[in-house]
């Protein structure tokens, strides 16, 4: 993949790119990222709408799509205007061959595999049931033989891979690249850096799923020219596990995202024994199994199952709406440990929008109360009032583009640096 850096820059004669000040080159390595992600975030823009869009100076934008075209990263595309009267009006793109990126999702059971072009555009998608008796060796061996298959299925060869990335349940080593503890696994290590062996072009990212939902849900926000004053969003996810995210403006056109670890941030002291080991944590609680031991009465130093099938907790909910007393006291207790441990996000950050996602939405009907109360106990609602709290249960769909967002932008950063 070439870099902008090793292409000459517009207006220059031959030999002199890279000898401009180190101040010179980062400022107009700022330029290039400000108008690339611009594209990723909106899509075909004019000039005259990337100037607007990025806040950059018209003869800015005119050197630095240039720059970007001579090095094959964006293009220009012909957009005939409505009544095919006039000249066609001039729209940059980025050059979809240009680099791949693939994904994948690690959950309890299946993987979920899917490929997309610089773009963005999602090109092939498949997910496979992961053998759960097996070692990490493997399962390093299932995946790499997946990735295989999925560049195959749409004719790219492994060295058009530009940029890999993972994302699983339990705590990962990002930097390492490494599961270090995982539900399935235990504390046996999975390095995912070996399957970088095969892919010779790739970079490997591993992140929180939590994080790239917050991510894309902020990416969404920031693309709305509606809703121009974005200024941070907290995402909340629910299921076996509870996980958190906090998006906000990273003050130069990006987004700084963070997936602090609230499900075992201790909220309360009980007996409520953890996946973790802890006892109190919010996930003891809230989490399916958590909502499972309350709901019968299961002592609560037992770890009822490793996953509670999503049925489970249908039969709880369907017997906590006809009034069944141990079902509704189970929800409205993880709730209140919800609720409890969003006043105090909020206490830390400032006041910011929530948007839960996650399978665990599907209960909460039976979960809001719990939530509102536990939020209400805090002086800061009681003074700011009840923040924003909106639902998106299509969490598959989220974790993919905060996937491929931050894949691509990956690639954008290789793309433009400095040599
Ligand atoms: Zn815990």
């Amino acid at each position: 993949m070439p870099t902008v850096a090793s292409v000459q820059r517009s207006g220059e004669p031959p030999g002199l790119a890279g000898t401009a000040k180190p101040g010179t080159e980062q400022l107009r390595r700022q330029n290039l990222l400000a108008v690339l992600s611009a594209l990723r975030r909106v899509g075909p823009q004019s000039h005259t709408d990337l100037s607007i869009v990025t806040g950059l100076a018209s003869a800015t934008v005119t050197a630095v799509t240039a720059d970007l075209e001579r090095a094959g990263v964006i293009e220009r595309q012909e957009q005939t205007m409505s009544g095919g009267r006039g000249r066609p009006r001039v729209l940059f793109a980025r050059r979809r061959s240009f680099a791949y990126a693939a994904t994948v999702q690690i959950s309890s059971d299946v993987v979920h595999y899917a490929l997309a072009d610089y773009d963005g555009t999602l090109i092939d998608r498949f997910s496979a049931r992961r053998d759960l008796s097996g070692t990490p060796v493997a399962f390093l061996a299932e995946l790499a033989a997946a990735l295989q298959r999925l560049l195959e299925r749409s004719r790219l060869k492994p060295q058009d891979l530009a940029a890999l990335s993972l994302s699983s349940k339990g705590i990962v080593d990002a930097d390492g690249g490494r599961l270090v503890w995982s539900p399935v696994f235990g504390e046996r290590v999975v390095d995912f850096s070996l399957l970088l062996q095969d892919l010779p072009g790739a970079e490997l990212s591993i992140s929180n799923e939590t994080l790239l939902v917050a991510h894309a849900q902020a990416s969404r926000r920031l693309a709305d020219r509606q809703a121009p004053d974005f200024s941070g969003l907290v995402t909340l996810s629910l299921g076996h596990s509870i996980g958190l995210g906090i998006a906000r403006p990273d003050g130069r056109g990006g987004l700084a995202v963070t997936a602090p670890n609230f499900g075992h941030m201790l909220n309360a002291v009980d007996d409520r024994l953890c996946r973790c080991g802890s006892r109190g944590c919010i996930e003891a609680t809230a989490g399916f199994y958590g909502i499972l031991r309350l709901a019968f009465q299961v002592p609560l130093d037992t770890i009822p199952a490793k996953f509670v099938p999503l049925p489970e907790l249908e039969k709880i909910a369907q017997s906590a709406r006809q009034g069944a007393r141990m079902a509704q006291y189970a929800f409205r207790q993880a709730g209140l440990a919800l609720g409890q441990g969003l006043s105090r996000v909020l206490s830390l950050h400032e006041d910011m929008p929530i948007c839960v996602t996650g399978p665990g939405t599907r209960f909460y009907d039976l979960l809001s109360g719990g939530i509102e109360e536990g939020l209400r106990q805090s002086l800061h609602v009681r003074l700011n009032g009840l923040p924003h709290i909106e639902i998106d249960a299509d969490e598959a769909t989220l974790v993919s583009d905060g996937h491929i967002d931050r894949a691509l932008a990956a690639v954008d950063q290789r793309v433009t640096a400095l040599r």
